[in-house]
């Protein structure tokens, strides 16, 4: 049959969509589902037979092809094999499983943690399984959309806030009544900005209203705090987070997701979040490649280091050369472009001259605030990075976008 032989919504959303594709590439504007061909040192990558520097990539502490890291997931395999039994209720739960388990509470300072085999899935069950009608959940405007997406999944009445725009947050939480469920729910450093949520006025508002606060940490681990343990440490504060959501696919270079919290919280969850239950269980050799992840950021600290020097020589000379950079305080930088168009010819031009970045346009952020969204990591050599910064500036300048 053909495809496209029926008209209806859907067949139209699939050819309205086809014509975008179409004429990006055919300008030469289409970036997405580049394959990368070899992952070299110094975060360069190989794309279409180019050495390129990566500014798009989420290892933020290089961790991507660590030996000890690929040493604990060849044993794993060598142990367990590829796969596991089933779901993790029944027979697919391994030794290793609960290892990671264990490495991720002893990291977060918690009692106990559970693992999901994404961090999107994370997001969509643990929200939706402990949230439901009559309940409220609010969630900050730019949150990432596994958050949104569990929140509509839930049914619960969901509330957004201005972006870390906690006046508006505290108006929100009084106007819902007292006695139902809450929840208050955002990103640590946002995937869009790199700016950081002001965890000690969240904590100080969820505990007046007496709502719930999960922060999700998925651009934070391994990034904030004096041993990159995450917000908390970067804010001094102990152990304020009810549900410390985290992915395994960012710093950590792995797969799957994570929530770190009380044990009775951990238990429900294990018990009642439907993607532990009825998905499998993590892959031997992505768990084992996880828990030997979170030690290596503990045993190798000069990594945070290098990665806060990159981060500072990157934004400090992007801004000086008169970009806009928002409130970016971390390895994630925006620079802001404005239109759509704007963001993929500065895409187009970096990518020309070997500089990997990507650009994120609308509807992913606002309209006007498309952007090209670099990122830095500690695999970055210092030399490199001004390198990719005079690239930009070249191609900025000749978009008129500074002098
Ligand atoms: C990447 C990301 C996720 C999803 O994690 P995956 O492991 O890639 O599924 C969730 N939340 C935030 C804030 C993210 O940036």
């Amino acid at each position: 049959m053909d495809f496209h032989s029926t008209d209806n919504n859907s067949t139209r959303r699939i050819a309205a969509l086809k014509q975008r594709v179409d004429s990006l590439r055919e300008n030469d504007l289409y970036f997405y589902n580049q394959a990368v061909e070899e992952m070299l040192p110094d975060a360069k990558v190989r794309v279409r037979g180019r050495i390129m520097g990566m500014y798009a990539s989420y290892s933020y502490l290089g961790l991507v092809g660590h030996p000890r890291i690929n040493e604990a997931a060849k044993r794993a395999v060598d142990k367990f094999g590829t796969g596991t039994n089933g779901v993790r209720t029944l027979a697919g739960t391994l030794t290793i499983h609960n290892e990671l388990e264990e490495t991720i509470a002893n990291f977060k300072h918690t009692e106990t943690a559970i693992t999901y085999t994404s961090g999107y899935v994370t997001n969509l069950t643990v929200i939706s399984s402990l949230m439901g009608r009559g309940d409220y959940v609010f969630s900050d405007k730019i949150n990432h959309a596994s958050i949104v997406d569990g929140c509509l999944m839930s049914g619960a009445e969901f509330r957004r806030f201005r972006h870390n725009d906690m006046e508006h947050l505290e108006g929100l939480l009084k106007n819902a009544p007292a006695d139902v469920s809450k929840l208050v729910i955002a990103d640590s450093v946002f995937s869009m900005d790199g700016d950081i949520i002001d965890l000690p006025k969240i904590v100080e508002l969820t505990k007046k209203y007496n709502a719930w606060l999960m922060i999700d940490e998925a651009h934070s681990v391994g990034v904030l705090g004096k041993t990159g343990t995450g917000i908390e440490e970067h804010f001094g504060m102990g152990d304020v987070i009810d549900i410390k959501m985290g992915t395994l696919s960012k710093t950590i270079p792995s797969v799957g997701g994570y929530v770190a919290g009380k044990k009775e919280l951990i238990d429900f969850l294990r018990h009642g979040s439907r993607a532990y239950i009825f998905s499998a269980a993590l892959p031997p050799a992505q768990a084992a490649a996880a828990n030997e992840a979170f030690k290596v950021i503990l045993d190798e600290p000069e990594r945070l280091d290098r990665l806060n020097a990159n981060t500072k020589q990157f934004i400090g000379g992007l801004k000086s050369m008169g970009f806009d950079t928002l409130l970016t305080e971390t390895a994630i930088v925006p620079v802001l472009c404005g239109t759509d168009e704007k963001a993929m010819e500065l895409t187009k031009r970096c990518q020309q001259q070997d500089v990997f970045v990507l650009p994120v346009v609308s509807p992913a952020v606002q309209e006007g605030m498309s952007r090209l969204r670099a990122t830095v990591t500690a695999a970055h050599d210092p030399s490199d990075i001004e390198h990719a910064m005079d690239v930009i500036y070249q191609a900025g300048k000749a978009m008129g976008m500074v002098k």
